[in-house]
């Protein structure tokens, strides 16, 4: 029998969106070199010093004044400008670690994924979507005491506190976490012990309840004797089956595992004694870039590994932060190698003050797309809605109706409220003219609305 010689097989095109060519590795290299040096305020600053938690805490940025002092002649005086101007107009008081500062590449700030997120440029806000308001009322209205929400049959959320290490600038919580800003009064949850035992007495109380998310603010400004006290008194109920600490920190201050010991044992106590319980408590945190993952996020996350405890993220779909492909497959790729979940990615609230942040929910669907497939499927997250009007999370693809042309999103949550409708708006700027046109007038922004609302009930109904 003769066997014919083949051809070999064409190359495969690379794929334009970059889903097949990762750059090999890259999502392995971890950042070890002192990249704060390159900082005026920091540059005599040893390694052993930069990486504590005390140094970070001291030198945490707070005011445009001290942002200035820090970089002296790093950024010129008009970014300085335009940080003041932008502040005016932001739902979020300035807060950053000298950790993030650092990370920041200054040389092209406006571009740069960590400079967007913690830092406003009035040169880059835009007008809030005309149907956006502070949705507060929603957390609170689903609240039946101050700081503890309960919106879904078997979990809650508390807020013991409302304070964070960093504040970002697109907070879904902004109505309250944070220091007052121009434009927003902040509803105060500080961290008081009547009001703890005010939410311990609701949980120990509702047997329906399985499930605590402690956030915040973030559980990393909780003292070592509160981390403890909140988880031993929790899990001390027999209803309690789970328990989740919130912290931002491993991203932000990720210092404070290697060097707050108290802090670190405290949390790994109550990792135990849920354990000896058969009970289930875990830390979810927040990264948005794989920028913000480096040497000594991989320690941190080495030595929480190696005392047993589980990590998942949840990351904020952000424009011009993560809102492409090959990001947000490095991301989840980045945290899988330290043992880091993706757990959600949300799409971005519907915050006033954060607009130039938001994506269009079909941006978003088509990241998704990329990003299954990528690496394992307990490692690969599902993209969510936190539907305004208190709806709760939705999968993004489980619109009952979407129109691409005017933005408009229509979803249902049959086990949160029943019967009730939720709406998601695309940001007016990736629409067309023609349509961004129509949102400016009140009487065709209802003649939309309503028409999304009849083609989702018709729709639901087939
Ligand atoms: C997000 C959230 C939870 C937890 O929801 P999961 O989908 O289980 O992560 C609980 N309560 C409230 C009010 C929430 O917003
Ligand atoms: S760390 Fe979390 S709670 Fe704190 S400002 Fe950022 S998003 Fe809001």
């Amino acid at each position: 029998m003769r066997v014919d010689i083949l051809e070999p097989p064409p190359a495969i095109e690379p794929n334009p969106d970059g889903a097949l060519s990762p750059e090999p590795a890259s999502h392995r290299d971890f950042r070890r070199d002192e990249y704060w040096r390159r900082i005026p305020a920091y540059r005599g600053v040893e390694a052993l010093e930069f990486h504590t938690h005390t140094f970070q805490a001291r030198h945490t940025v707070t005011n445009v004044r001290q942002l200035a002092e820090t970089l002296r002649g790093l950024a010129p005086d008009s970014f300085f400008e335009d940080v003041l101007r932008g502040l005016k107009n932001a739902p979020m008081a300035l807060r950053i670690s000298p950790y993030l500062l650092g990370l920041i590449d200054w040389e092209n700030p406006h571009e740069d994924p960590i400079r967007t997120q913690f830092l406003p440029l009035a040169s880059e806000q835009v007008p809030n979507h005309p149907e956006l308001r502070l949705d507060s009322l929603h957390e609170q209205k689903d609240s039946p005491v101050p700081g503890l929400t309960h919106r879904y049959p078997d979990k809650a959320l508390f807020l013991p506190l409302d304070s964070c290490p960093v504040y970002c600038r697109f907070c879904t919580r902004s109505y309250a976490i944070g220091g007052d800003t121009d434009i927003v009064n902040k509803v105060k949850l500080s961290a008081r012990l009547q009001r703890w035992e005010d939410a311990f007495a609701y949980i120990a109380s509702s047997p329906e309840l399985e499930d605590v998310v402690i956030s915040g603010g973030d559980t990393y400004n909780l003292k070592a004797e509160q981390i403890r006290m909140i988880g031993e008194r929790l899990l001390g109920m027999p209803n309690i089956r789970r328990l989740r600490y919130a912290t931002k920190g491993l991203a932000v201050l990720p210092q404070k595992i290697l060097t707050d010991s108290a802090w670190v044992d405290a949390l790994t106590r109550v990792v135990e004694m849920g354990r000896r319980l058969h009970k289930d408590v875990v830390v979810h945190t927040h990264f948005n870039h794989p920028n913000e993952i480096t040497g000594v996020t991989q320690e941190a996350m080495d030595r929480l590994t190696e005392r047993g405890i589980t990590v998942r993220c949840q990351t904020v779909l952000q424009s011009g932060v993560n809102d492409d492909p090959a990001t947000m497959q490095r991301l989840v790729r980045r945290l899988s190698y330290i043992n880091i979940h993706p757990y959600y990615v949300y799409f971005h609230d519907m915050v006033p003050g954060v607009e130039d942040l938001r994506t269009s929910l079909r941006a978003g669907l088509n990241i998704e797309k990329h990003v299954r497939g990528h690496t394992a499927g307990f490692n690969t997250p599902s993209f969510v809605v936190d539907t305004m009007g208190g709806g709760g999370k939705r999968d993004a693809h489980s619109y009952e109706y979407y129109n691409r042309e005017t933005g408009i999103a229509v979803f249902t949550s049959p086990s949160v409220k029943p019967g009730a409708s939720f709406l998601y708006f695309d940001p007016l700027r990736s629409l067309r003219e023609d349509q961004r046109e129509r949102w400016q007038d009140a009487g065709e922004r209802r003649r939309m609305i309503d028409e999304a609302l009849g083609m989702a009930g018709l729709l639901s109904r087939s």
